[in-house]
């Protein structure tokens, strides 16, 4: 049933992906009131072939004693998280950064003005509220100067969404496609791009379009990731209005929740617009926005 209700959201999907904008948020809801992290064994069959258990692409580990938020023991499946704990009232306001080579055209020849949504990163320095961005190695390399201001908040998180946005499972709707056994350079790529813009470094990852599977999280064991999917998806990309967005995250955020945006801004249109509304719902509801490394710890 899970499957009929989204799927509407990922025809729509596929119209963005083939316009080159890459949306991202395809929506797994999450199971149950009950569970805090969503392990990946829950959903995965065991690999029969378990990666080498050492980082061997050049990125630095997680520093000792796990001090890097999302850190997870190298050489096991990555872990897959959908939401913190059901307790207290904090929610993670989380926002990706696509780019795929398409977009990167679109960007050249004009065709498109701008993929990074500069008034959400207005209101949210504005109002200081706390937020963790999922960026693709070509956005950053597109935009150091956005990239360098995230970095500089202190209420900011920093997280990987791939180098080039591709999916690295089959039948992810329309994302360019790439083998399982290119992700972990890949990954470990968009680190090294992300780590010299210092700030609130993490190893929490996302996988464009949410797709993953058993293969696709032993290829990250190496690198001690936390793969965060999230339970609130606004289904900002295909918006061509503010108040669904609105109506996506304030009704069905709870404490604990990680919602799913884009700061991206032609191919997310709407998001600047709903956000002052999103803050207001949420605060409405005593829900209270902080960065992802809190939510997920809040005990
Ligand atoms: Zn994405």
């Amino acid at each position: 049933m899970i499957r009929a209700r989204l799927r509407p959201a990922l025809g729509v999907l596929v119209v963005v992906a083939v316009l080159g904008g890459g949306g991202c948020t395809a929506s797994r809801v999450p199971p149950a009131d009950q569970p805090v992290f969503v392990g990946s064994s829950a959903s995965s069959t065991p690999s029969a072939s378990p990666p080498p258990a050492t980082p061997s692409v050049g990125v630095p580990s997680p520093a000792p004693g796990g001090t890097v938020a999302g850190a997870t023991p190298i050489g096991t499946r990555a872990p897959v998280v959908d939401h913190g704990p059901r307790v207290g009232n904090k929610v993670a306001l989380t926002f990706d950064a696509d780019m795929t080579d398409a977009m990167l055209a679109n960007l050249r020849t004009g065709r498109v003005r701008s993929y990074a949504n500069l008034r959400i990163l207005d209101l949210l320095e504005r109002e200081q509220v706390p937020a963790t961005f999922f960026l693709t190695g070509k956005w950053v390399q597109r935009y150091p100067e956005v990239t360098r201001r995230i970095a500089a908040n202190p209420r900011f998180e920093l997280a990987n969404h791939t180098y080039g946005h591709a999916a690295f499972t089959r039948d992810c709707y329309d994302l360019p496609a790439q083998p399982v056994g290119e992700l972990r350079d890949d990954v470990a790529k968009t680190f090294e791009v992300l780590e010299p813009y210092g700030g609130r470094q993490t190893r929490y990852f996302r996988f464009p379009g949410l797709c993953h599977d058993a293969a696709a999280l032993d290829a990250l064991a190496p690198l001690g990731v936390t793969v965060v999917d999230g339970d609130v998806v606004s289904g900002d990309p295909f918006a061509t209005a503010w108040k669904p967005l609105v109506r996506a995250v304030v009704d069905h955020a709870r404490p604990g929740s990680v919602v799913v945006m884009h700061v991206t801004e032609a191919n997310a249109a709407m998001t600047d617009e709903a956000l002052p509304r999103i803050l207001a719902g949420l605060r409405e509801r005593g829900l209270v926005p902080a960065r992802l490394s809190e939510v997920l710890a809040a005990a």
